[in-house]
């Protein structure tokens, strides 16, 4: 009878378990680590394989980021390089993508002297003091919140429109390029189950709808500020069962409270913001929309992985205890029960690792 027991005690021994399940997210996240995607705890891998609504922001995350000035118009008796030098010195202490491409294209040196007061109006623009003048530099919505006069709203492309001295001097074109994998990417997440997927971006209309029609985005929503990203997050959120997931894949550039509001925050590493990369939850060091696809298929392979250890080994223990009962086993087939258990457990486990 005491060696019965003794059976049934090894038998019941939970290492497979205990160490195969870990071993199994250990192996995800390291899986996932080799292929430059940072995942910061497995809670956010399980997370991820329930993911039903990827959320996108435009700017920096489906496109380049790298804006090029294509084209300066000027109103108002104002020249091409002196819209560029208040536009250029404007953006100055702005690390936005299209601060820089300004400051590139403004051949001339910045003096810094000539700058006095600024204001970065997150996901608008800049107010700065140039030359003793306020230049605002920004979107047609910044324009209209200061109550500037401009003839046109409407202008195809991305447009930062500037104003000297509550004047309009002109807007400066510039565009971006849709990053090469970003349409592979969305096709890949349909496919893997994800329902809605959305983009939301503070870029206006024209070119957002441009974007989202060229990638089958199924919804857009532009001209948002900071704040109302996360409002749509919230909505979007709410719209699903409790454990359905929403994500939002964003650089942190006018996005990091989204980032942190998601179930799950992806973020860009190598072009994002620091304050993204320490909200994420996810960080892609690659910069690639289809590390996303990416990590919910790893995502998806841990937790079968899991699951299949976590029924083989519960599986094999419950036969034996069965046959232990009955006096059916000896003590080396309980050690082989538990051991092997566990090392095909384990093994299985590393499989993981491969994905
Ligand atoms: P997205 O949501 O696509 O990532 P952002 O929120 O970063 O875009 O920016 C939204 C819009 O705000 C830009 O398209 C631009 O019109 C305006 N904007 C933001 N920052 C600046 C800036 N520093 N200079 C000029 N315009 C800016
Ligand atoms: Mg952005």
């Amino acid at each position: 009878c005491l060696y019965r027991a003794l059976i049934m005690l090894v038998f019941s021994c939970p290492c497979a378990l205990v160490i195969s399940i870990p071993l199994g997210y250990f192996g995800g996240i390291g899986g996932a680590s080799r292929r430059g995607i940072l995942v910061k705890g497995s809670n956010y891998l399980d997370a991820l394989t329930s993911v039903k609504t990827v959320v996108f922001d435009k700017t920096g995350t489906l496109t380049k980021g790298e804006f090029k000035v294509s084209e300066i118009v000027t109103k108002n008796g104002y020249d091409k390089s002196e819209v560029l030098k208040y536009a250029a010195h404007a953006e100055a202490n702005s690390n936005h993508p299209i601060a820089q491409s300004i400051i590139e294209a403004f051949s001339g040196e910045i003096s810094q002297d000539s700058i006095g007061d600024v204001n970065e109006i997150a996901g608008q623009g800049m107010e700065a003091e140039v030359e003793n003048k306020i230049v605002i530099v920004g979107n047609d919505k910044l324009l209209h919140n200061k109550n500037i006069k401009h003839d046109k709203c409407v202008i195809e492309g991305t447009v930062v429109h500037v104003t000297v001295d509550s004047k309009y001097a002109g807007y400066i074109v510039i565009s971006d390029m849709i990053k090469e994998d970003a349409m592979q990417a969305i096709k890949e997440l349909k496919k893997l189950g994800v329902k809605k997927i959305v983009m939301l971006t503070g870029d206006n209309a024209f070119v957002a709808k441009r974007i989202a029609s060229e990638l089958n985005i199924d919804e857009v929503y532009a001209e948002l500020l900071p704040e109302d990203k996360v409002n749509y997050i919230e909505k979007f959120i709410s719209e699903l069962s409790k454990k359905d997931k929403v994500a939002f894949v964003g650089d942190g550039i006018n996005d990091a409270p989204v980032l942190a509001r998601a179930d799950v925050g992806i973020a860009m590493g190598a072009l994002g913001s620091d304050a993204a990369v320490e909200t994420a939850d996810i960080v892609l060091m690659n910069d690639t929309p289809s590390s996303v696809p990416t990590s919910i298929r790893i995502a998806k392979k841990t937790r079968r992985i899991v699951w299949q250890n976590i029924l083989f080994a519960l599986g094999v223990k419950l036969l034996f205890i069965i046959f232990a009962g009955f006096g059916l086993a000896t003590m080396w087939e309980a050690v082989f029960g538990d051991m092997g258990v566990a090392l095909i457990a384990i093994l299985n486990a590393t499989r993981v690792l491969k994905s």
